[in-house]
């Protein structure tokens, strides 16, 4: 007897939509298929609901001791992640350098304590080539992440460096792609502090130089390369030119506020949109779509990044002083269905690609996390339809704020299962810090 029976879900995988019932046995996907039968510990009705394979969010900040305040932790944000559907988490470092084969293990076990979800770690901000690669890499990272803007800006000849020695090592480099000297001279021609001038600072162009200067670096050193979050169509067709080219890997990331959000949002909600790259124009967010559509997007990351609602309240009166970045990991996939597939934007096998079979290739975790089949892990979201108002108070995140405020949806996570367990209902947590475990991520085979 199975431990737990999910009925008559409509199960999405890449390769399309099918009515199933899924039984879960010790954690894992035991049975797949119509009419198993129905003796289980657990029963759960899903008839009139899609189920996903659990999100795969390969790009968060959630952990940072130093940087983030009391009470934003990988716990509760983890907690956020999996009250949204994500029961897979790949962290990045923030303002604490992660870039030792020590400093990587401490930080493992510190989330060891703290995981509602399985995550991955990644390592950075690289700043100096001159690192442990293999070592890190032993500890369980494929993924070395670096920047050709500030605050953690590296210089060209430090990132051809390191992806030189990271391509022979068989690791992936990431790199956020904004040029500095592009946005340094924005930025002095601008006065105000007011919310609306920030994009003025961060232009596409910054964008679309940085990502075609990388795609040569990555060339030349014959490194795998991901572009982080890609903010605008443009940038990535210059994306695709490389992947095109066929001359090294090249995966490119996006971000539902990308799709969500143009600059012209930004009268209303003014700092609740300060973000790094910065917002485009509403041309580029249909652009974008359009790329998200058709696979020149590999993946969609949350690119979660946590503040309190006074911290970024202070953006009304000086939009340069809080630290850019938006909590989107709990609504990441509400958002996507609720304006991507019920628009008619993306299929849902596409959508399936997008956040949960691609991601976990790139991480390295497929087909044991991305995919529901027997055998793989038991991480499943279930989704109902249902007209809904965004509302912070709604949601499990404890930021007290969300950029999507007043939004009207018509998806909802209903339960979601990680490791067999019910792990959320109506973005209410059930699992506990501690029930994730760290997803150790080798070299790319
Ligand atoms: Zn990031």
């Amino acid at each position: 007897m199975a431990d737990t029976l999910v009925t008559g879900a409509d199960l999405v995988s890449p390769s399309g939509v099918r009515r199933a019932d899924i039984a879960i046995d010790d954690g894992e996907i035991a049975a797949v298929g119509q009419d198993l039968p129905h003796e289980a510990g657990d029963v759960i009705d899903a008839d009139g609901m899609v189920a996903l394979p659990g999100i795969v969010d390969v790009h968060n900040h959630m952990h940072d001791d130093e940087l983030f305040p009391d009470g934003i932790d990988f716990a509760s944000q983890t907690a956020s992640a999996v009250a949204g559907g994500v029961t897979t988490v790949v962290e990045l470092p923030t303002q604490t350098p992660v870039t030792t084969p020590e400093v990587f293990l401490e930080k493992r076990e510190a989330c060891e304590e703290l995981a509602h979800v399985d995550f991955g770690l990644v390592c950075g901000n690289v700043q100096d080539a001159d690192i442990d690669i293999e070592g890190i890499i032993r500890e369980g990272t494929r993924d070395f992440k670096t920047f050709t803007a500030d605050p953690y800006l590296a210089d060209d000849r430090t990132i051809v460096e390191l992806m030189d020695r990271v391509g022979r090592a068989g690791g992936k480099v990431r790199v956020h792609c904004e040029t500095q000297g592009i946005m340094d001279h924005a930025r002095a021609r601008i006065e105000s502090d007011d919310p609306e001038v920030y994009m003025d600072s961060r232009p596409v162009e910054a964008e679309l130089d940085a990502i075609t200067r990388v795609g040569y670096f990555a060339e030349y050193a014959d490194c795998p390369l991901h572009v982080v979050h890609v903010s605008s169509g443009s940038g990535a067709r210059e994306g695709a030119r490389f992947r095109a080219r066929g001359e090294v890997p090249v995966t490119l990331e996006s971000c539902p506020h990308y799709l969500a959000f143009s600059k012209e949002d930004v009268a209303e909600k003014g700092p609740f949109l300060k973000v790094n790259p910065s917002l485009k124009s509403p041309e580029e967010v249909q652009r974008l779509w359009d790329a998200v559509r058709d696979g020149t997007i590999d993946l969609i990351a949350s690119e979660h990044f946590p503040t309190y609602r006074e911290n970024r309240e202070r953006g009304w009166e000086n939009i340069w002083e809080p630290y850019a970045g938006l909590p989107s990991i709990e609504t990441m996939l509400e958002f996507l269905v609720s304006e991507g597939v019920h628009e008619g934007r993306l299929s849902w096998p596409r959508l399936c690609e997008l956040v949960c079979a691609r991601p976990a290739a790139e991480a390295g975790v497929f087909p044991r996390k991305g995919l529901v089949r027997e055998g793989t892990d038991a991480d499943i979201v279930l989704l109902r339809e249902e007209s809904w108002t965004v509302s912070a108070d709604d949601l499990a995140y404890n930021g007290g704020w969300t950029p999507y405020e007043g939004r009207k949806w018509t998806a909802r996570v209903d339960t979601v299962i990680a490791g067999g367990a019910i792990a959320a209902r109506d973005h209410e947590v059930h699992s506990e810090p501690g029930d994730g475990e760290f997803l150790h991520r080798g070299p790319r085979g």
